[in-house]
């Protein structure tokens, strides 16, 4: 058993403990309190002298296949952009040949990256579940096939390909996505025991076209379709048409939700499900920022994503939370941390990650400071710190 000591604690769940220790063996936490309450507790020392203890970080939404794509992401797109500009951009360099081995090096490389930035899980959306070689253990990756099709023809065919499929499954988005198709994924999900998550209310176009049809996402749609007759608009908000449509619980997890009304984030809160906010991603692509205070305010419990390479320019969770921070002033740092942690978490059904608990998972973080911060949530959501695994916690 080792006895990991630091002057801070952070386990989430609680209170920061000061000069605290985390009891860990065989990947598990066994104990933790004030350092003098451990002492002579386990078999080894680890004194971090200049480090705070914190759970690893839980990204509830990527893409890792779109990682060789990370030029769309570096661009701006500039605040209030029409968004199938960037979709535009994504199916054209989607649609180019590209060798399996470059995509499958940027997956790999993208693993890394989350790995280096202290992440132990990660939600992976993706069309196609190649076979991917693991560089690294970490992060532990849950896999959603991601199935669309707007016409009555192209659901059908997206229906046999998620009866044939043997992975989770995740719909695109109300506006890629035949309403009975994204009842079947979520019936399916359900039968599974699966989450089921669907980008929601990520830009103005979405609402435009889900409240009257038109908009920028009407002259692409009927582009690629040829027409689009057989649609006829809920005229309603992504949020309020995927309660008329019945798929809303604890399980189903909508991303992004930056344009949605207050009645709205009432549905959700009804419904306890679970938001998943981009604010990288947000900014990349600029349809604007997700009402974070409302939906605590509503008690909703957000979680973070870094969405993809292809609308972000990095994977650092670090950076998410600091963004958050940064569109959100009033927003108490804590909440923001445990978007990071706990509650991205429970939100992927998680439970043994997020925060540390006695059975928990060891994988714990070690963040060093140069002068042990006054506010550790402020000073960890800065982002403005080296993080490390902590020796012999991070499974490698
Ligand atoms: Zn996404």
């Amino acid at each position: 058993m080792i006895c990991y000591r630091a002057p801070l604690v952070v386990p989430v769940s609680r209170a920061p403990i000061r000069d605290g220790a985390v009891l860990a063996a065989n990947g598990q936490i066994m104990a933790l309190g004030s350092f003098s309450s451990l002492r002579g507790q386990g078999s080894r020392v680890v004194d971090l002298e200049d480090s705070i203890i914190t759970p690893a970080l839980i990204n509830c939404h990527s893409h890792l296949e779109l990682s060789h794509l990370a030029e769309l992401g570096r661009e701006n797109y500039g605040a209030d952009n029409d968004i199938t500009l960037w979709i535009r951009a994504l199916l054209a360099a989607r649609g180019k040949e590209v060798d399996g081995e470059i995509i499958k090096a940027a997956v790999d490389l993208a693993l890394i990256r989350l790995r280096a930035g202290g992440v132990v899980l990660t939600a992976d959306i993706g069309n196609i579940k190649s076979g991917r070689r693991r560089a690294a253990k970490l992060p532990e990756e849950m896999f959603f096939m991601e199935l669309l099709g707007f016409s009555p023809k192209t659901a059908d065919e997206a229906l046999r390909r998620l009866k044939a499929c043997n992975t989770a499954c995740a719909a695109h988005a109300p506006y890629s996505t035949h309403p009975r198709l994204i009842q079947a994924v979520k019936a399916r999900a359900d039968a599974r025991r699966d989450i089921f998550p669907i980008h929601t209310a990520e830009s103005a176009a979405e609402i435009d076209f889900l409240a009257s049809g038109g908009g920028p996402l009407r002259p692409f749609l009927v582009e690629r379709l040829g027409r689009l007759d057989f649609f006829t608009p809920p005229s309603c908000g992504a949020v309020e048409y995927l309660e008329r449509l019945r798929v809303l619980d604890n399980q189903t997890m909508c991303v992004h939700c930056v344009h949605i009304s207050e009645t709205e984030v009432e549905i959700l809160a009804r419904r306890a499900a679970q938001v998943c906010l981009c604010p990288g991603s947000n900014r990349c692509l600029g349809p604007g920022r997700a009402p974070a205070a409302l939906l605590l305010k509503h008690g909703l419990r957000p979680c973070l994503g870094t969405d993809s390479l292809a609308s972000n320019p990095s994977l650092d969770l670090w950076r998410e939370m600091r963004l958050l921070q940064e569109d959100n002033p009033a927003l108490a740092p804590e909440e923001i941390f445990k978007m990071a942690t706990i509650n991205g978490a429970m939100a992927l059904g998680r439970g043994e990650f997020g925060s540390l608990e006695p059975r928990k998972d060891a994988r714990m973080l070690a963040v060093r400071y140069e002068q042990l911060p006054e506010d550790v949530f402020s000073f960890l959501v800065s982002g403005k710190h080296q993080t490390a695994w902590l020796e012999d916690s991070n499974g490698s």
